[in-house]
């Protein structure tokens, strides 16, 4: 059936719609609605505070009170079983002064003013047309919800849907199929039947999710290499030569990594921990025991200047070991370039460190062995592809800046193997940490004072470049202005995303080096950026972050392990206050990643809530963490085994051509 056909739609409609992008009637039926209005009738409800529908019976033919020209407001008596004697009032609905009549049964949407014995009515309907139930709305401009949900019905009963879900996974969970999903979704009767639709949407995306990603890890398992030769003696010495000796995290971290470069397939690995729980010196042991097995190895990172800081780091590390490391980024001069990929080429160094450029078509390695990326990024399928070329025995290694709970981690990223750090090496501080309101201008202007007096640096993090007219919340560039000018004897500079690279660099340069004393930034610098001289991080509109990254961005200061503060300033009711409260008290990256996976849930993080019905109302993390590991089981088990029907194969195969599809992107 054509759009044209359906009842109640012409050409008019027919354009509104194509504005949606709506074509025909399965584009139609796709486009679910946003929320429901669940119309439910009442007596009365003192306790609800928003609009409610309240059956009434009318006792008197309304009056109006012109209040000022253009103002009337209608009043009438009513009463049920709850209410005796109440007034209804309502603006400007002259009409009610003639179908307002006493007897009459009515239905009001309206707000409750319990001490005035009072309800001010949104709108009065005759009860005989009033319909009950739950009516869908989309939102969608040009068309009104009413008369979309007919098309939608109407839709229903000519195209035929092709099920999506394998029969077993709709019998197991008990999901409506795909008609009754369709149908539910138009024209939902019962809010039992709604929440069997939301759970399919649920399955439906977490099974997705975890065929993806066991496909994935199909892939990598298939990928062979020469185990690398890696002796216990070897990695010991390695460890004792370090200037100081590994925590045990570390060490265990590092023996699961050499355990994982000894297999002959390749290392698809995770290495999670706090900032400054020492990642990058077990990243470095990684490229130092590959080399001595005769491989050369990358660090890559996103920024020049992350990836400098990197070489600072590990050059120091390496000349004790006799290693050879070079940097390679897009600022690399041509004549220094040409020198160092011959280097590359000829295997006189063993270990490269850089951004992307290290993978450029020019970059030829003489014997690649290890690839690991500093960064949350990880490699979509065609840029794996680009990197096997660049060498046949690689492993990988992602370093993650968030840390993520490894019984999470393993549910949520089946295709790489989780490892952690879960302990901070002797003698690192905390941040000092604070929650005050930004009306508390005495508190944060000690504290700024404080700081400058010492001579120590200060990180001003707010986070959006411009003003917000909506919340009237300042914006970068704002909070520059005003710092600028209060501070007058001090250096104040500003960072964010709209600057260009150069300027960026520039900037963190200075900062780095001192010769800036209050850096006004956007959350940019949360990337890793390693200032020693910063004390004390300030954080504005701290109500737009999550745990995990306050915590990443408190990781910022007191980066030689003095004492310094981190101040969450922020705007908002006291649950606001009570959420944020939980930084003053928690240092443990990983519980807090934990909370807020359990306030926002995870569906966000793997896309099953961008359908847009779904949102954080339907939330319930334990539920769908449960959800999400059946998904996992079923997902495998689908793969292996090959006596499944044919909806079973077809689902596989949709999701297979998804993951073409989306080639170079990341999970
Ligand atoms: P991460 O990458 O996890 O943020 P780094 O590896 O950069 O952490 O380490 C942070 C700082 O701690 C570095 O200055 C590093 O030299 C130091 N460090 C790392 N491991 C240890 C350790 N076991 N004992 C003492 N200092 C350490
Ligand atoms: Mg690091």
């Amino acid at each position: 059936m054509q759009l044209i056909d359906v009842k109640g739609i012409g050409p008019k409609t027919i354009e509104a719609l194509k504005k949606h992008e709506i074509t025909n009637c399965l584009t139609l039926l796709k486009r679910i609605p946003k929320r429901y209005d669940n119309r439910v009738i009442k007596l009365f409800d003192a306790a609800y505070s928003s609009y409610q529908y309240i059956r009434v019976t009318a006792l008197s033919k309304a009056k109006p009170l012109t209040i000022r020209p253009r103002l009337t407001l209608i009043r009438f008596k009513v009463e049920n079983d709850l209410l005796e004697n109440w007034s209804v009032v309502a603006y400007n609905q002259r009409f009610l002064l003639t179908m307002i009549q006493p007897n009459q049964s009515l239905v009001l949407y309206a707000k409750v003013h319990d001490k005035r014995r009072e309800l001010v009515a949104q709108s009065v309907m005759f009860a005989s047309s009033f319909k009950v139930g739950i009516h869908p709305l989309y939102g969608l401009e040009g068309v009104r919800d009413q008369a979309f949900q007919k098309f939608a019905v109407q839709c229903l009963d000519t195209v035929k849907l092709k099920e999506t879900l394998p029969n077993s996974i709709i019998a197991r969970y008990q999901l409506p199929n795909i008609h009754a999903f369709y149908t539910i979704l138009h024209a939902p009767t019962s809010n039992v039947d709604l929440k069997r639709a939301i759970d399919r949407v649920k399955v439906e995306g977490l099974l997705r999710y975890q065929m993806k990603v066991a496909l994935r890890r199909q892939a990598v398992d298939s990928y062979k290499k020469l185990p690398k030769n890696i002796s216990t003696e070897t990695v010991d010495s390695l460890s004792y030569a370090l200037p100081f000796s590994l925590t045990t995290a570390q060490f265990k971290a590092l023996k699961k990594i050499v355990s994982l470069m000894q297999k002959n397939r390749r290392m698809h690995a995770m290495l999670s921990g706090d900032t400054g729980s020492g990642k990058t010196v077990v990243a470095f042991l990684a490229m130092a025991l590959s080399a001595r097995d005769g491989y050369q190895s990358v660090l890559m990172a996103p920024t020049t200047i992350l990836a400098n800081q990197h070489a600072e780091t590990i050059a120091k590390l390496a000349n004790l070991q006799g290693l050879r490391v070079t940097t390679l980024t897009g600022a690399t001069d041509v004549s220094t370039r040409r020198q160092v990929l011959k280097q590359i080429a000829h295997h006189e160094v063993d270990i490269i460190i850089g951004t992307h450029a290290v993978f450029g078509t020019h970059v030829h390695y003489a014997n690649l062995g290890l690839v690991i990326t500093d960064e949350q990024h990880r490699f979509g399928v065609r840029q794996r592809k680009a990197l096997s070329e660049k060498g046949e025995h690689v492993d990988t290694l992602y370093l993650s800046a968030t840390p993520i709970p490894r019984t999470f981690a393993m549910t949520l990223f089946g295709d790489v193997d989780p490892i952690t750090i879960d302990e901070k090496p002797f003698g690192t501080t905390p941040s000092e940490t604070k929650v005050v309101s930004k009306d508390d201008k005495l508190s944060v202007r000690n504290a700024m004072r404080e700081t400058l007096e010492k001579h120590e640096q200060i990180y001003v993090v707010v986070p959006r470049i411009d003003d917000s007219e909506a919340t009237a919340k300042a914006g970068v560039m704002t909070v520059y202005s005003a710092i600028k000018k209060r501070y007058q004897n001090a250096s104040v500079d500003v960072l964010h995303g709209r600057m260009k690279e150069h300027e960026k660099h520039d900037v963190l340069t200075r900062f780095k080096q001192g010769n800036i004393d209050i850096l006004v930034a956007t959350s940019v610098i949360e990337v890793g950026i390693d200032a020693p001289n910063a004390t004390l991080m300030m954080i504005y509109h701290a109500e737009h972050f999550g745990y995990a990254q306050l915590h990443q961005l408190r990781g910022r200061v007191g980066r030689k392990g003095q004492k310094s503060r981190t101040m969450i300033i922020y705007e908002g009711d006291t649950l606001t206050y009570e959420r944020l409260k939980v930084m003053e008290t928690v240092h443990d990256g990983f519980l807090l990643s934990e909370y807020d996976l359990k306030v926002r849930g995870f569906g966000d993080l793997i896309g099953v809530m961008q359908s847009g019905s779904l949102t954080f109302d339907h939330v319930d993390f334990e539920k769908d963490f449960a959800l999400l590991k059946q998904a996992k089981d079923d997902a495998i088990s689908m793969l292996n085994n090959d006596a499944n029907d044919d909806t079973c194969n077809r689902f596989i195969h949709d999701v297979k051509r998804e993951l073409d599809d989306l080639a170079d992107h990341e999970l």
